[in-house]
This record gives structure tokens, sequence and C-alpha cells, in this order.
């Protein structure tokens, strides 16, 4: 899952980062509201972390522009405590949830983790499928309840594939959401990800679909 954190405070982005990134998500970081902007009209996000007072742009107008453009990422805003009108100007704007500040970063882990699986039609934190099961609170999986140990990349491209069941996904979209801007993107390297995931696990969850991509089949009662 690719994130996009905007926060002038540089030790706020900071921190923020850090923890998303310890927490197996990949993590761009923008400075200001324009260049946030930017960065959320070009590049893909599964989540966007949003301050609402920045320089050159306010968060508010950001989020209204994403919108009236057709951005429809889950969006996460960063409120003062006692600017209630933030709140609702946020929401309006179409924001999904708000943290004041200041917080603790287990909040914002815990509604980033309720807003991905929100807008992967989940009510869950755990994702199941046949007999593998991923933890998004603890980053665990396993597979028959027995613990099977994953890279951070392996992580994060089962849970993408988990978060997504039951379409198909492409190797171009797993490179956008899987590695930050600056990576060297090879799509070869997916195939060789999938064919360690599949070892580890050593059951075939993972179906490949010829020139198309991957296929996780959700089990029957998932939703
Ligand atoms: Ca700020």
């Amino acid at each position: 899952m690719r994130l996009l954190v905007v926060e002038d405070d540089p030790d706020l982005n900071r921190q923020l980062a850090s923890a998303l990134a310890d927490a197996g998500y990949v993590v761009d970081r923008a400075f200001d509201g324009e260049e946030g902007h930017y960065l959320g009209e070009t590049e893909p996000y599964d989540a966007v972390i949003l301050d609402i007072g920045l320089p050159k742009m306010d968060g508010i107008s950001v989020l209204e522009s994403w919108r009236r453009a057709g951005r429809a990422m889950p969006v996460l805003i960063l409120t003062a405590r006692d600017r209630w009108s933030d709140k609702v100007q946020g929401f309006d704007a179409g924001a999904d949830d708000y943290v004041p500040k200041p917080f603790h970063l287990e909040e914002v882990l815990a509604r980033v983790r309720a807003l991905l699986r929100r807008s992967a039609g989940h009510a869950k934190s755990e994702f199941n499928c046949g007999p593998v099961r991923l933890d998004t609170r603890t980053g665990r999986v396993s597979v028959d309840g027995s613990p099977v140990r994953l890279t951070s990349h392996e992580y994060r491209l089962l849970s993408y594939l988990m978060h997504h069941a039951g379409r198909v996904v492409s190797r171009t979209e797993l490179v956008e959401h899987l590695y930050d801007q600056d990576f060297d993107r090879d799509s070869n390297t997916i195939e060789v990800f999938v064919g360690r995931i599949r070892k580890k696990l050593g059951v075939d969850i993972i179906q490949t679909v010829r020139g198309l991509g991957y296929l996780l089949q959700p089990p029957a009662d998932a939703r």
C-alpha cells in the first residue's frame, strides 16, 4: 500500500512517515500544499494523510481540487484540536476521517488501517484467503495457524492482493502501489516476489492470469 503524507512541520512529517513505513507502507512525502496537490493528482495513492494548515495551498483547497478532478482515494485530515470548523470544512471537501493535533501515532495508524480496509470493502482488520490469514494490525501472516515470515516487500505485495481479492491486479498497478516515486521500477521484480511468496506460503492462492496480472480469489464468506 502506498501512502502520501502532506505535512509542513518537518518533525511531524518525519515521525508520520517513519511510523507508517515501520507499519509496512510505502510513503511519499510532501511539505507544502502545491507539492502535495501535484503528487496526489499524478500518483496512485491508496490513502493520503493531509494537514489542513499548509503553505502555498491549504489542505481544504488541495482536497477540493482532488475531488473535483475525480481523485477518490481515502483522505485523513490533520486538524487543529479546537478548530471544529476545520473538521466540517474537511468533511464537506471530501475527507474520510480526521485526527486532531496533537495526536498519538498509534491512532493515526489505526485510522489508516480502517480507511484502507473500508475502501477495500472489508469490515475487519484480518484478511483470509483459504488457509492464509493476514492481520493488518500486527503485520503477521499465517497458513493454517502457523506463522510465515515474509520480508517487508513480500508482505506489501500479499497485503495489496488481499485488499483487492477477487479482481485481476496488473503488474504495473503493483509496481505503482508498492514502490515510492524514487524507486527504479521494474515489473519483473514483481514476478520474483510472487514466486517467493508462493514458496513461503506453500499453498498457491495467487493465480497468474496470463498477460493481465495476478488474481487472488476471495473466500465465499469474505464480504
Ligand atoms: Ca501545518
